[in-house]
């Protein structure tokens, strides 16, 4: 397990102020074998999440709504794919968001979210989700004049008011039994273009490297300003943000696991139990496959 200390201070606290040119996107624990280290602790934080899941699916209660927001290349996808690694993949689903299809955008912009919402017992990962209609949407306004929105309905509350759905959205499903994580990979500009280098260098990378993705890098400051005012008005007591350090992607795998595993065996503490006249019946059943 990494240090609960230092996971706490990952968390967004409702109301504070946020300026991500605080939050170093290379912390690492000290030490000389900090890697070693974080490794053997992510495999134990795994092993956790196995069980939590378990707990989680056989209770048929709860979900787990995991929010991933991230710039290009943070490695959101190397998350996904180490972090649910060993999960049962019955009670898991991810679901990436590109720009809205021409029916989501006749929709109101949460309809596909509340779609792609978890079911009881199930952990759902947005890669992307909701939160792009207050990032790259505010960055480009022109993709919000090309959202079919009454005309009278667009001002400059616009953001202010999405803030605020999101937040209502949000507690509507934590009310009913979901709980949300909210995961900002923080990685560096300078390591974003080291990243974006090694996939054009890589013949086996190539495929991962978007010329668009240069275009949006120019948009860096912009990003950054909508990032710092989105994660001060949506961190929420049911729906905390943290804010991960993502230049080292073990350090940032191994944070996501153990905020994961944590938040689901606080409310899947056990398995079901059986009541004594189910026992019965167990015990009966067991009398009679013997029997055969
Ligand atoms: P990767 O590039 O690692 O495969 P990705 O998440 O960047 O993953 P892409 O298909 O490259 O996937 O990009 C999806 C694009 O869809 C992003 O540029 C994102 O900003 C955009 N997008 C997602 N939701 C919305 C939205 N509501 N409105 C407009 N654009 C959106
Ligand atoms: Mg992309």
């Amino acid at each position: 397990m990494l240090d609960p200390k230092r996971i706490e201070k990952f968390r967004v606290k409702p109301g504070t102020k946020i300026r991500l040119k605080d939050h170093n996107p290379a912390w690492q624990p000290e030490g000389k074998n900090a890697q070693e280290d974080v490794e053997r602790m992510m495999a134990e934080d795994l092993e956790m999440l196995n069980t939590a899941q378990g707990k989680l699916y056989a209770s048929d209660q709860w979900s787990i709504l995991v929010v991933l927001q991230a710039m290009d290349a943070a490695g959101k996808d190397g998350l996904v794919k180490h972090v649910m690694a060993g999960l049962n993949p019955q009670g898991c689903t991810v679901h990436s968001f590109k720009a809205p299809s021409a029916e989501e955008l006749d929709h109101s912009f949460l309809w596909r979210c509340m779609k792609a919402a978890p079911a009881r017992g199930q952990i759902t990962i947005f890669n992307r989700s909701h939160y792009e209609e207050v990032l790259v949407v505010k960055v480009h306004p022109e993709i919000l004049h090309k959202q079919k929105l009454p005309t009278k309905l667009v001002s400059k509350a616009i953001w202010k008011e999405r803030y605020e759905d999101i937040n209502n959205f949000e507690q509507h499903l934590a009310r009913n039994g979901t709980k949300i994580i909210k995961i900002f990979l923080n990685v560096s500009k300078e390591e974003q273009k080291q990243r974006f280098l090694e996939r054009l260098d890589t013949p086996e990378k190539n495929w991962k490297f978007s010329l668009g993705d240069l275009t949006e890098r120019r948009y860096w400051d912009a990003y950054m300003r909508a990032y710092d005012e989105m994660l001060e008005a949506t961190s929420t007591k049911h729906a905390p943000w943290f804010i991960i350090p993502a230049d080292h992607k073990f350090v940032a795998r191994a944070a996501v696991a153990e905020i994961l595993a944590k938040t689901i065996l606080e409310v899947a503490t056990d398995y079901p139990t059986v009541g004594s006249e189910a026992k019965l019946a167990l015990a009966e059943a067991r009398t009679k496959l013997l029997s055969e």
